[in-house]
């Protein structure tokens, strides 16, 4: 789907998709860092005779982040992929032409208009983001592009479905997931070529395209800046060196074709951290270094071929593309609880709460499963979707505090943070969202503990403390007989804190918290 910001409908090619032909274009990179399967970059390259490529390091976003963080490393190392993801595209095209990535540090919006004021382009080509804050900027670029008389186009890349194209019978949004997930694969299955690839090499099929128009942006020298020179740590690349987080898309290619022998035990596997069994492909699907109509395509494949783990593993696609459609539709859900009622559970507050906030994460809530999880999120970026959905229970449903801090302190950690799946995966914890785990079901750590990890494995390589403590006594400290801790040369309270809460009790707690909620607000989508 190709919208134009601009009031005016954008020029169609004759007789074909796309825009109508014209001289010059910039293709603008945000959360697509990859070459294959790029819309945006085919449809430029199809419509001009000479298309520039420009990433844009948005100082109003990045001045938010610490100076260490992973995600800008990340960031960074797959833009050199792509500048060399380009310049092979150029190379390989025959044309004679050196083509390279533009890469700028500036404020986006007056960067993109200004660039394309310089280079003359009459269209500037990027990817929908319809994150609220990505709205509101492209609809300030389009409005200053078209008042120089230039449009922004803009297609769909970042799922498969997007905004109304999956609706209820009645025109309204889904709330439910199952159905909103069998109606998303009904309109796959009527439209297979929407799994087609978007290629830019010559040899991709029906979308391909020319790619001899790619051109060199007019300064030599190194594309990408180092970290040091916008503001980072280069110590942030030390991150890099960790296997489950390779830049680019050569890393997510090389993930993929890692998961692809793991995808049919998916089902059986993903729930225990300790084993590898998901695909860490979040960041990659975050920050587009691979398309998820390949994804989807390939498990699609599997699917076909009666496989359970690739069918679960769909399903796990089709929750993120929920709740993308969930923020478009419910924008609110960014400030507020999805359900209205849900705005007035009176969450703890003052400085027990503010202990138990910051021993949260810490890891030191004294439960080894929710201190290992957090430690696994600060120590690396990641966290394990059993420990995501088992620590934010805790925070919200053991400590009562609300999940607008967790959900906070996740978007500041994760390697694959992306507001939609971070949003809606808070709010089904905290039992204040769409198709929400209901509110008197809440987690209990040791049981979740005992099942997920049940030699304690996860938790020995994060907690170092616990090693030398066996049996159960991993998942409940606490109730280990006082032998067990002295042979494990443990003392409660000095190695390791003694329980933040007894869990029974703050069951109770959150029961009377949720029961004593406002009622008659409307609930949404139920
Ligand atoms: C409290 C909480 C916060 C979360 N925050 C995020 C976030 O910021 N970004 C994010 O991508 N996911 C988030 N998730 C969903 C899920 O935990 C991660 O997508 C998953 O753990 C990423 O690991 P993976 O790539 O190995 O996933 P896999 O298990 O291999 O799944 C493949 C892909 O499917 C998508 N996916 C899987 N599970 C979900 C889900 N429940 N909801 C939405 N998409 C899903 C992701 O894109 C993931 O990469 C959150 C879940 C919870 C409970």
């Amino acid at each position: 789907m190709q919208n134009s910001l601009h009031n005016k409908p954008a020029p169609r090619a004759a007789g074909g998709a796309g825009p109508a032909r014209h001289p010059r274009a910039l293709v603008w990179f945000r959360r697509d860092l990859r070459v294959a399967d790029h819309p945006a970059l085919a449809h430029a390259l199809r419509a001009a005779d000479q298309v520039w490529c420009v990433f844009v390091l948005d100082r109003a976003l990045l001045h938010e982040l610490p100076w260490e963080d992973r995600r800008v490393a990340f960031i960074r190392a797959s833009l050199v992929d792509l500048d060399a993801g380009i310049a092979a595209l150029a190379a390989g095209s025959g044309s004679g032409r050196a083509a390279r990535l533009i890469v700028r540090h500036a404020d986006a919006a007056d960067e993109i208009v200004r660039l394309a004021a310089l280079l003359d382009v009459q269209a500037v080509y990027a990817h929908h983001d319809d994150e609220p804050a990505a709205l509101a900027r492209d609809a300030r670029v389009a409005g200053r592009l078209a008042a120089d008389g230039r449009r922004l186009l803009t297609f769909k890349d970042h799922v498969v479905f997007e905004r109304r194209e999956i609706m209820t019978g009645g025109g309204t949004p889904y709330g439910v997931f199952t159905p909103y997930k069998n109606a998303w694969l009904k309109a796959l299955h009527a439209r297979p070529g929407l799994l087609a690839e978007h290629a830019s090499d010559g040899d991709g099929g029906a979308l391909a395209a020319p790619v001899a128009a790619l051109v060199a942006p007019w300064r030599d020298g190194a594309a990408v800046p180092a970290l040091d020179e916008f503001g980072f740590s280069a110590r942030a690349a030390a991150a890099l060196a960790d296997p489950g987080l390779r830049p680019g898309a050569t890393g997510g290619q090389e993930l993929l074709a890692e998961f692809l022998d793991r995808m049919d035990d998916y089902d059986a596997t993903r729930d225990f951290p300790a084993q590898p069994g998901t695909s860490h492909l979040g960041v990659h699907l975050r920050f587009g270094t691979l398309s998820v109509r390949r994804l989807v395509a390939l498990a699609m494949e599997r699917v076909t071929g009666g496989s359970r783990g690739a069918q679960t593993w769909l399903s796990e696609l089709i929750w993120r593309e929920f709740y993308q459609q969930v923020l478009h539709h419910h924008p609110h859900v960014v400030a507020r609880a999805y359900r209205a009622d849900c705005d007035d559970i009176r969450w703890e507050q003052g400085e027990e709460a503010e202990a138990g906030f910051e021993a949260w994460c810490a890891g030191r809530t004294g439960y080894p499963l929710v201190d290992a999880g957090m430690r696994q999120l600060t120590a690396t970026g990641y966290m394990h979707n059993r420990l995501r959905m088992v620590t934010a229970s805790f925070l919200t449903k053991d400590l009562g505090v609300s999940w607008q801090r967790g959900e906070a302190f996740f978007a500041l950690h994760l390697n694959d943070f992306e507001l939609a799946s971070n949003n809606g995966g808070w709010q089904w914890a905290a039992s204040t969202g769409c198709d929400a785990q209901p509110w008197f079901r809440i987690f209990n750590p040791v049981t979740q503990s005992e099942r997920f990890d049940p030699a304690g494995a996860f938790i020995r390589h994060y907690v170092p403390e616990l090693r030398l403590l066996g049996g159960k006594a991993i998942h409940a400290p606490w109730r280990a007989r006082p032998v067990e801790l002295a042979t494990a040369r443990i003392t409660l309270g000095r190695d390791y804190p003694q329980p933040l809460v007894d869990h029974e009790l703050a069951r109770q707690r959150t029961l009377a918290r949720f029961g004593a909620r406002g009622s008659g607000s409307p609930v949404i989508g139920e």
